[in-house]
């Protein structure tokens, strides 16, 4: 047990009172609280090689800048009580702009594609760090105003059929994060009239969902009301979907002019 050597005074601060263990692995300094397990390290380990290879081969040539600095291991509660932060239920992982650093909770979501979050936590890190300009990038700014108007489209979208796979309507990262059930849900049911506001049923052997029609045909054809609020959070989508390459063929143009930005 050895306690934390400083990132900065705050953080050194509120870590005080945290013993912790520290080991490096590639270009990190990994930080484990007190409070996991051998099973919760084994998970972390499993995820964190699979989120540094996808990251080494981002078609976003720069994306790899990221893979140094400190990620800290631990559960939503502890690490929060320090960071301040406030989490939604499913996340498995955060980035905080205020100390730079990535969390990984050990109490998330223990599906098999979880480890999809933390790319787009990663992505964040990118913007804020490693972005000329960050997050005030004029470039990206411009990019998203220009997108933004045009994203918004639900009376061109084509209504799903029964039968129709889940993944088509959501966007990858979404599906895989958080419905990783391994396992394609597919439409069941439509309850209502299609057309007007009707509710779809998707569900495989073990899990199922409803949709309403309006999330439905925004997520086919518009960034989630997420990305579309936030230009941070339409970056980290873009991103994450560029390096995992499932962008949906609408995104195409998009994403080309985003690659251009940050590959010049
Ligand atoms: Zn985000």
């Amino acid at each position: 047990m050895r306690y934390i050597y400083a990132l900065d005074k705050d953080l050194k601060k509120q870590w005080a009172s945290h013993k912790e263990r520290i080991f490096k692995l590639g270009g990190f300094t990994v930080h484990l609280a007190s409070d996991i397990t051998p099973e919760d390290l084994q998970t972390f380990s499993y995820s964190f090689e699979k989120i540094i290879l996808a990251i080494q081969h981002s078609p976003v040539k720069n994306f790899k800048k990221v893979l140094k600095g400190h990620v800290y291991v631990g559960t939503k509660d502890d690490l929060c009580k320090w960071q301040g932060c406030k989490v939604p239920p499913f996340s498995n992982g955060m980035y905080s702009q205020k100390f730079k650093v990535v969390d990984y909770f050990t109490d998330g979501l223990r599906t098999s594609e979880a480890w999809v979050v933390l790319i787009h936590e990663f992505a964040h890190k990118f913007h804020v760090e490693e972005v000329p300009n960050g997050l005030r990038n004029q470039g990206i700014l411009d990019l998203y105003e220009e997108l933004k108007e045009g994203l918004l489209c639900y009376d061109k979208a084509e209504l799903p059929k029964l039968g129709d796979p889940l993944s088509k309507y959501t966007k990858p990262q979404t599906y895989r994060g958080l419905l990783g059930t391994g396992k394609e849900l597919y439409l069941t049911e439509i309850d209502g009239v299609p057309g007007e506001g009707a509710e779809y049923h998707f569900s495989n052997d073990l899990v199922g969902v409803i949709k309403e029609e309006k999330s439905l045909i925004q997520s086919l054809h518009c960034p989630s009301m997420y990305a579309y609020h936030n230009h941070a959070e339409w970056f980290a989508e873009m991103v994450t979907m560029i390096t995992l390459e499932e962008l949906p063929p609408k995104d195409y143009t998009q994403a080309s002019k985003l690659l251009k930005l940050l590959n010049s």
